[in-house]
C-alpha cells in the first residue's frame, strides 16, 4: 500500500515513538525494498568487521537501474515468505548502531531539490505513514531537526547529498544508460571501498587526477575518507570533463 505522505515544515510536530514497546516491532523490518547508499555500505560493513567485497557478496543485490544504467545496491532478501532483513532479529535490529539512512530517518523522508537557476539544492521533509507502523502517536513530540539529531541522520545526509549530487551530475552530462566500464567503476569507487583503496594505491589509478594529498593521505586508512575520494573521482573522471585524468587513470 502506498505510504500516506505530509509535508513537513521546520516547526511543524509529530509524536512518534518506536522501540520493543510498540506493537508493530521489527515490521518494517521484512518485505523489504531497501536501498543502500554508498555510505550505508561503508557503516555496515565497518560494523560487522567485513571487507566490502564480502559484505556486498554475502548482503546485497546490485542491479542496474533500467533508465540510467546506474548500479543501485540493495538488501539481499532472506528465503523466508516475508523477506526479512538479513539483519532483524527478535530483540531488533542487530546492527542498530549502524543501520542505514532509511531505517534511521523514518517516518520522516528528506526530498532534496535542486534549483535550475542557482545549481542550489534544498532539502524538504513529508511525514511517512504506512499502515503497518504503529508508532504514530505514542511517545513525545519532535521537530524534523529534533528527530534527525536523534537518529543521528547528519553524516549520511553529508555523504547522501554528495552522492545525490553525482546523480543529478549524470544526468545532465551523461542522458541515458552508463556505459558498462562508468557502471564498473561507480560500483567500485563507491561501494566497493577495499577493492578500490587497492586500485588507488597499488595499482596507483589516480595518477595524473589533482586531488588533495592530505585527504589522499588520509584515505590510506579512513574509509569516510576514502568514500570522499570516490565521489571525486567519479564526478571528475566520470562524469566531468576531466580527460586528461581520464586518460591517466585506464
Ligand atoms: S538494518 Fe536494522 S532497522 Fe534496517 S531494516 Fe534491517 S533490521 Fe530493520
Ligand atoms: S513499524 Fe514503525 S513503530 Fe513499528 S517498529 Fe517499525 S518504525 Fe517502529
Amino acid at each position: 500500500m502506498t505510504p500516506e505522505m505530509t509535508p513537513l515544515l521546520p516547526t511543524d510536530r509529530f509524536r512518534f515513538e518506536c522501540g520493543e514497546a510498540v506493537p508493530c516491532f521489527n515490521a518494517c523490518c521484512r518485505d523489504l525494498n531497501q536501498f543502500l547508499t554508498p555510505y550505508d555500505i561503508l557503516r555496515l560493513k565497518t560494523h560487522l568487521g567485513m571487507t566490502s567485497g564480502r559484505f556486498l557478496g554475502e548482503y546485497t543485490v546490485i542491479r542496474t537501474g533500467p533508465q540510467t544504467g546506474l548500479p543501485v545496491a540493495s538488501f539481499r532478501q532472506e528465503g523466508a515468505k516475508d523477506h526479512p532483513c538479513p539483519f532483524v532479529s527478535p530483540s531488533g535490529c542487530r546492527v542498530y548502531s549502524d543501520r542505514p539512512s532509511s531505517c534511521r530517518i523514518y517516518p520522516v523522508a528528506r526530498l532534496l531539490s535542486r534549483s535550475r537557476e542557482t545549481d542550489q539544492t534544498s532539502a524538504h521533509h513529508a511525514l511517512l505513514k504506512e499502515a503497518h507502523c504503529r508508532g504514530f502517536g505514542r511517545g513525545r513530540e519532535w521537530t524534523v531537526a529534533e528527530w534527525t539529531e536523534n537518529q543521528g541522520v547528519a553524516p549520511y545526509n553529508e555523504m547522501n547529498d554528495r552522492l545525490m549530487a553525482i546523480i543529478a551530475l549524470k544526468n545532465r552530462s551523461h542522458p541515458g544508460p552508463l556505459s558498462l566500464a562508468a557502471r564498473h567503476a561507480f560500483q567500485l569507487a563507491l561501494y566497493d571501498l577495499d577493492a578500490f583503496r587497492t586500485q588507488v594505491f597499488e595499482n596507483e589509478s589516480l595518477r595524473g587526477f589533482h586531488l588533495d594529498p592530505e585527504l589522499l593521505e588520509q584515505a590510506k586508512t579512513d574509509d569516510e575518507a576514502l568514500l570522499r575520494v570516490g565521489f571525486h573521482y567519479i564526478k571528475k573522471i566520470v562524469f566531468g570533463t576531466d580527460a586528461e585524468a581520464r586518460e591517466a587513470a585506464q
